[in-house]
């Protein structure tokens, strides 16, 4: 990344208010926690928003019932915590969340945090998902987009709310499968093209990529990955290891790129190599 400059055009987000996990345990493992969920982080002095525990016991059956009123909740959340990209907003609201949880967690998918999806990986919280999307289609909307860390497929299914393709990799087999099953969930599901793989080799063979999202956090970013995004496109990622913060990658030409540090995250590590 020796060639990035930094470049910061955009003000700091007013926005800053994080948000606390209260999902120590699971019955799929892998107790989430601010640190080590896919989240903003909360600021010094900052007051976490209450989130409502829900007296009703749902399933991912009865959840049905009640979810598209729950979603809408959710996104007017998101609205008043600063996403403003009504088009965002809008996918959000057509992905029914509660499938990409654990049944067991299904009564709390509408609510802005992180939970674990096993493996001790998480779904990401929908204010960072829609950040991050409403940062790869400010310009304009891309026709094509990467993700790397698909997790349990959420924010692919997210993505393919607006963008035609979109191509996601995840290293765990595990978790490539789960996806595979959830998505079936949302709308435009063909339009999702999962793999299983090292995301951190990009795909190569469906570059170049307008738009680039990584979900989670890494020292720095492959120069082959950099490549992988076409000229004038954007990639989103968290940097970072005990401190991490969004940044924002332009590729401004043939062997250059912007570098834009956004606001302070805590995602789970990018790892090389893939687990079966
Ligand atoms: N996008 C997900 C978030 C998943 S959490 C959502 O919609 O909620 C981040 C994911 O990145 C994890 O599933 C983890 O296994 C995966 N990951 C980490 N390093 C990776 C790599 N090198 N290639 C592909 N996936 C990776």
């Amino acid at each position: 990344m020796g060639e990035i400059k930094m470049k910061k055009r955009y003000p700091r987000p007013q926005f800053t208010q994080g948000t606390i996990n209260r999902f120590g345990q699971s019955r799929i493992g892998g107790g989430v926690q601010v640190l080590n969920s896919n989240a903003r982080i909360l600021q010094p002095g900052e007051v976490a928003p209450r989130h409502q525990p829900s007296s009703q016991h749902f399933s991912q059956d009865n959840l049905g019932l009640n979810s598209a009123r729950l979603r809408a909740v959710m996104v007017e959340r998101l609205r008043q915590e600063g996403i403003s990209d009504e088009r965002v907003l809008q996918a959000l609201n057509q992905v029914p969340r509660h499938h990409f949880v654990d049944e067991g967690l299904a009564s709390h998918a509408y609510e802005n945090a992180a939970l674990p999806i096993g493996f001790q990986q998480t779904i990401s919280q929908p204010w960072i998902v829609a950040r991050m999307i409403a940062l790869v289609c400010s310009e304009q909307i891309p026709h094509k987009v990467l993700e790397i860390g698909a997790g349990c497929g959420y924010q692919a299914a997210v993505l393919a709310q607006l963008i035609p393709q979109v191509y996601a990799i995840e290293r765990i087999r595990g978790l490539y499968e789960l996806a595979i099953q959830n998505i079936q969930h949302a709308p435009h599901a063909e339009r999702i093209h999962l793999h299983y793989g090292d995301g951190l080799q990009g795909l190569p063979q469906y570059a170049p990529f307008p738009a680039i999202i990584v979900a989670a956090a890494g020292i720095e970013l492959p120069r082959s990955l950099l490549r992988q995004l076409s000229v004038g496109g954007r990639l989103v990622a968290p940097l970072g290891q005990d401190e991490q913060h969004l940044v924002l990658i332009e590729r401004t030409g043939m062997d250059s790129w912007s570098q834009q540090l956004l606001e302070p995250v805590r995602f789970v590590p990018l790892r090389q190599g893939t687990q079966p």
